[in-house]
């Protein structure tokens, strides 16, 4: 579902990712962990064209990403066509993000009507379902600043499922919240990656990586050091900078 390759991406003259590459099949969790500035927001802002690349390529679901190739190079795509390629891609933030003078079902709606032509109806009943489906049944008429930072949270990703994505990505959807509350996102994210999902996830919550990723991806200054089973990267690390990580933050 998911194929990097070769991925350069530089702000100015500082390499920020230096030759990435990434696999994730139809279906399957990937959690991308590292230090502060290894380039992992970089790594999911480029999957979805968020950002130009320099070098390399980007394929999802078999498709290439910002770009089409002409003549053996590659030419960045006119704004309509990345919009219509994002639209299949889900985002989640850390900071929610939500529409603050939208209600919680309109936050949901709003892009299926507006970017897929949806109904209002058709949107606003998926809507219904989606809110039920993170726990939030009852909440469809509140604004966003009613709900502590996990309810924002859940809703953030219910908006991002109303597009029916091929693909999701969480860049740190737990990071900003309390302690109590992340354990009800990671419990969507995790009943998501069970319903067959394709993710990807940054993340520093190692017990979601464990438990639900395929794949634990380690970045740092920009190259994957090691990639793998959740048990092996995590448990038995075969790199020295993936062991000494690993010794900070678990
Ligand atoms: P964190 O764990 O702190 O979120 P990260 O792994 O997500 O870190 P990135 O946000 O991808 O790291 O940043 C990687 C590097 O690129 C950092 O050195 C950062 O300062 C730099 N960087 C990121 N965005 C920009 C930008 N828009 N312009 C210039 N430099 C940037
Ligand atoms: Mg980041």
């Amino acid at each position: 579902m998911v194929r990097v390759r070769d991925l350069h991406k530089s702000y100015g003259a500082v390499p920020v990712l230096r030759g990435v590459d990434l696999d994730v099949g139809a279906g399957e969790v990937t959690c991308v962990i590292g230090p502060s500035g290894s380039g992992k927001s970089t790594l999911l802002r480029c999957l979805n064209h968020l950002e130009k690349i320099n070098a390399g390529e980007v394929e999802v679901a078999g498709e290439l990403i910002g770009y089409r190739r002409h003549k053996g190079k590659l030419h960045e795509l006119g704004p309509r066509a990345i919009t219509r390629q994002r639209a299949a891609i889900g985002m989640v933030f850390q900071n929610f993000n939500l529409f603050p003078h939208l209600t919680v079902l309109e936050n949901i709606a709003e892009a299926p009507i507006a970017v897929l032509r949806r109904s209002r109806t058709d949107a606003v009943a998926r809507a219904r379902e989606l809110v039920r489906r993170v726990g939030l049944a009852g909440r469809e008429d509140d604004y966003p600043r009613r709900l502590s930072g996990g309810q924002q949270q859940r809703i953030a990703i219910a908006r991002a499922l109303a597009m029916d994505p091929k693909l999701m990505l969480f860049d740190e959807p737990t990071s900003a919240l309390d302690p109590e509350l992340v354990g009800d996102v990671l419990g969507v994210m995790k009943d998501l990656a069970d319903g067959g999902m394709t993710m990807v996830v940054v993340t520093h919550e190692m017990g979601f990586a464990r438990e639900a990723a395929d794949t634990v991806v380690f970045l740092d200054e920009g190259v994957v050091v090691e990639s793998g089973a959740p048990d092996d990267v995590l448990r038995n690390p075969r790199q020295a900078r993936t062991r000494e990580f690993l010794a900070r933050v678990l």
